[in-house]
């Protein structure tokens, strides 16, 4: 084959900034509220959760933010990922579409999620706090921020969701040969965990229960703070050095994309490939090219294709602010399917914002369907996609057969999000046909809707 299959971008030219979209935005997302007084919150409202360098990037509309050396030295262990060039999917699939995928799936984690675990610890170390608390789904998260936290001697406790805490116990091991400690939530340790248990001992858990855990714990101790792995502002941002990687990659090899996908759980591996093409075409006003930006999100939990865009709740409990975000209902919770960090009620209100003003597309895809599409990508490409970037391999196969039946030869970018070796229970199970495509219920999402808390326009 004469065109190369792998993008290597030197150490050297890893990015130095973060790219912030709020720079370029046409109009403001709308902000967060106090639950209480739902007056915009400030941050001295954040301040317990959060360290302020953090905090200052959540609400900052600085396009650059510099990444500090000694991240950047960390990200070294991993960074820049790869972008390849899936000549042999192409070929499996007989279409003249050009298909490229970036793979973050190196990190020693598994997924993008250490790019912003890593600088969120640091910043957290360098304010002196001592102890983290999070929650995680399916592991992904929790072992992200176990590995960093072990970088800067931080002591991180981990709100593991009760049913990935008995079915996943290799994530579990993970996080603690990290250092971490990993309780299954609900648990005894909070009054949300407590008043749960109360009413069914046997609560699988879920990942706005976890939320709340951690958030609690993090709000009645003083040496302890929060973190959290998706929907911020700041932690979107922190991925945005994967596309501009991705850029710089596709001008070793001389291409542009016409169609870039992304998965989405709480929206921030979508965004960090997304954001920075984004940002070119807005700062370009029609005169750069302009391409189609695809997120795909599960059937059974579809926040952007089936949500409402309104002011809701974080987390079960109501302990976070409210969100402007697309919305299933802060008590929703959708039925069993093997992607865990693809399980979240709501959408970041960056993603959500961009959806209104149609700078985004959303589909959404039932499991099964994406299972077979990642065991088709394992056979011709060798990597076993993590089940949440099965949705990202789905999406850019349908695009790819989209061009085959209507004989474009278009360029396509998806992120591949992350490896699928701690899943392989999952695709057991996808083996054996015992997978089945999962509805929520329709009843449940409209109670769900109809509890949204009213904030007046
Ligand atoms: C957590 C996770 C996701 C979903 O989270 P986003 O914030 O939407 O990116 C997707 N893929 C993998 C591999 C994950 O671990």
């Amino acid at each position: 084959m004469s065109t190369p299959t792998k993008f290597v971008l030197d150490e050297s030219k890893m990015p130095r900034h973060w790219y912030n979209i709020a720079a370029d935005l046409p109009t403001p997302p709308a902000p967060p509220l106090h639950p209480g007084t739902l007056q915009p919150v400030g941050p001295d409202d954040l301040a317990p959760l959060f360290p302020m360098e953090l905090i200052l990037q959540e609400v900052s509309s600085e396009r650059e933010v510099p990444i500090p050396e000694p991240v950047r030295e960390v990200f070294r262990l991993w960074r820049p990922s790869p972008l390849y060039r899936a000549h042999r999917l192409e070929k499996a699939l007989g279409t003249p579409a050009k298909i490229y995928y970036k793979y973050e799936g190196v990190s020693p984690a598994g997924s993008h999620k250490p790019n912003t675990a890593v600088p969120q610890a640091w910043y957290n170390a360098q304010a002196g706090i001592r102890k983290l608390t999070t929650e995680t789904g399916a592991g992904q998260w929790g072992s992200s921020l176990a590995f960093a936290g072990a970088l800067f001697g931080l002591d991180v406790t981990v709100y593991q969701v009760r049913i990935s805490y008995d079915q996943k116990p290799y994530r579990r091991a993970l996080m603690e040969t990290y250092g971490a400690r990993c309780l299954p939530s609900p648990s005894d340790t909070t009054n949300s965990g407590r008043a749960v248990l109360a009413k069914d001992p046997n609560h699988p858990g879920s990942l706005g229960l976890a939320i709340s855990e951690a958030v609690e714990i993090a709000a009645t101790h003083d040496d302890t703070k929060y973190a959290l792995g998706s929907v911020l502002n700041h932690v979107l941002m922190h991925q945005t050095i994967i596309g501009q990687e991705a850029m710089l990659q596709f001008e070793m090899a001389g291409d542009d994309p016409d169609v870039i996908i992304g998965c989405t759980g709480g929206g921030s591996n979508f965004a960090g490939i997304t954001f920075p093409f984004i940002g070119q075409q807005l700062r370009g006003k029609g005169k750069t090219k302009q391409r189609r930006i695809v997120a795909v999100e599960p059937a059974a939990c579809p926040s952007l294709t089936r949500g409402k865009f309104a002011y809701d709740f974080g987390d079960t409990s109501h302990l976070t602010p409210l969100v402007k975000m697309h919305t299933l209902g802060s008590t929703f919770t959708p039925p069993g399917f093997h992607a865990g960090g693809l399980r979240y009620h709501g959408m970041a209100p960056l993603v959500s914002h961009l959806a209104e003003l149609d700078l985004i597309e959303a589909t959404a895809y039932q499991q099964t369907e994406c299972f077979a599409a990642g065991v088709l990508f394992a056979r011709a490409e060798g990597i076993v996609p993590a089940p949440e970037a099965n949705h990202a391999v789905k999406g850019a196969i349908v695009e790819a057969l989209r061009c085959k039946a209507e004989g474009k030869s278009q360029v396509i970018l998806f992120n591949l999000s992350g490896h699928g070796h701690f899943d392989m229970a999952s695709y057991m199970a996808y083996s054996a046909g015992k997978l089945t495509d999962q509805a929520y219920d329709e009843r449940e999402l409209a109670m769900a809707l109809a509890g949204l808390p009213s904030v007046p326009a």
